[in-house]
C-alpha cells in the first residue's frame, strides 16, 4: 500500500493538473465503491470544478468548488490514472495489470470525465473507496474516523510525539508506529527505516526507551517522510508516481528491503523477522 509520500507525491502530480477542470459526467461501474447513493454521488460532483487535490493520512482528497470533497483510498491495489485528451497518461498508485492497458477496462469502478481528460478510479481487489465528505467537515471526519496526527504536520512537536509515545509505553515501537490512531501516513517501510534511525528495535516496548531513543526517532521519522517526498517515494512492484514513474527513493533506504546486505552504519548483516504479522527488517548489531 502507497505509504504518507507516495500518497503525497500523487496528490502533487495531480494537483498540477487537474485543479480548474469540470467534471462533467461521473460512471460509477461499481457502486459499492462510493458508498452512497450513485444519483447523491452525482447530483453533488457533476458540473463542479476541481480546485485541489491534497493528501490527509494516506487518503487523497479532491476538493470541489462547491463545498464538497471526493475522498479517495488506494488500499491494496486502487490506482488514479489521468488520460488527458491530449498528452501523457498519469498513472498513480498501483501499476497497471498486463494484459488490460486499455480504459476503461473491468477494474475502473468510477470513471469521473473532466474537460481535457477523463480519471480512472481501478482497484483490481477493491479494498479501497471513494466517498464524498463536506470539505468544511473534513477535520471532524478524520477525527471520528480516529486518524492521528500528520508526522510532518507543524503542530506535530518533539513534545508531542513523546507524549503520544507515553500514551502507550506498554506497546511495541514498530506496531504503535504502523498504528494509523496514534500517527497518520505511516507502513512498514517507513515504520522499519524510522526504528534505523532511531537506533532502535522495531521490537522494543516503549516503555524502555531511553530520552535519546525518543528524539532519535522523532528526527528519523521526519527525516525519512520528507527526504521520501522528495524522491517521490519508494517504487515496489506495486506503486508508481501519478506521473507513471518510478520513485527514486529506494537507494535512500537502510534497512527495508536489505536484509542479508551490509547495514549502512556498521556493515553487520540486515536481518528480517516477523513482527505483528509485518516483514521486518533491522540491523541486530547498531539498534538496540
Ligand atoms: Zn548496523
Amino acid at each position: 500500500m502507497p505509504e504518507l509520500p507516495e500518497v503525497e507525491t500523487i496528490a502533487r502530480e495531480l494537483h498540477a493538473v487537474l485543479p480548474g477542470r469540470k467534471i462533467l459526467r461521473v460512471d460509477i461501474q461499481l457502486p459499492k465503491m462510493i458508498r452512497l447513493t450513485t444519483a447523491s454521488f452525482r447530483r453533488r460532483v457533476v458540473g463542479q470544478k476541481i480546485v485541489g487535490v491534497q493528501r490527509r493520512a494516506k487518503l487523497l482528497l479532491i476538493s470541489l468548488q462547491n463545498g464538497w470533497t471526493i475522498i479517495i483510498h488506494l488500499k491494496m491495489s486502487g490506482q488514479l490514472i489521468w488520460q488527458p485528451t491530449h498528452g501523457r497518461m498519469r498513472v498513480g498508485g498501483h501499476p497497471i495489470p498486463r494484459g488490460i492497458e486499455d480504459l476503461p477496462n473491468k477494474y475502473s469502478h468510477v470513471v469521473f470525465v473532466c474537460t481535457g481528460g477523463t480519471l480512472y478510479f481501478n482497484d483490481q481487489r477493491q479494498f479501497g473507496f471513494v466517498k464524498l465528505i463536506a470539505s468544511e467537515k473534513l477535520p471532524a471526519w478524520f477525527i471520528e474516523q480516529g486518524y492521528g496526527p500528520e508526522p510532518l504536520g507543524d503542530d506535530f512537536t518533539q513534545e508531542n510525539f513523546f507524549a503520544l509515545l507515553t500514551k502507550h509505553q506498554r506497546k511495541r515501537l514498530k506496531p504503535t508506529l504502523l498504528d494509523q490512531r496514534v500517527i497518520a501516513g505511516i507502513g512498514n517501510i517507513y515504520a522499519d527505516e524510522t526504528c534505523w534511525l532511531g537506533r532502535v528495535r522495531p521490537s522494543r516496548r516503549i516503555s524502555t526507551l531511553m530520552q535519546k531513543e525518543r528524539v532519535a526517532l522523532y528526527r528519523g521519522l521526519r527525516k525519512i517522510l520528507t527526504l521520501a517526498i522528495n524522491k517521490k517515494g519508494t517504487t515496489s512492484d506495486a506503486y508508481r508516481t501519478a506521473t507513471g514513474d518510478k520513485g527514486s527513493m529506494m537507494p535512500f533506504l537502510n534497512v527495508y528491503g536489505r536484509d542479508t546486505k551490509k547495514c549502512k552504519r556498521c556493515g553487520s548483516t540486515i536481518e528480517k523477522t516477523v513482527l505483528a504479522g509485518r516483514g521486518t527488517h533491522y540491523c541486530p548489531k547498531c539498534q538496540l
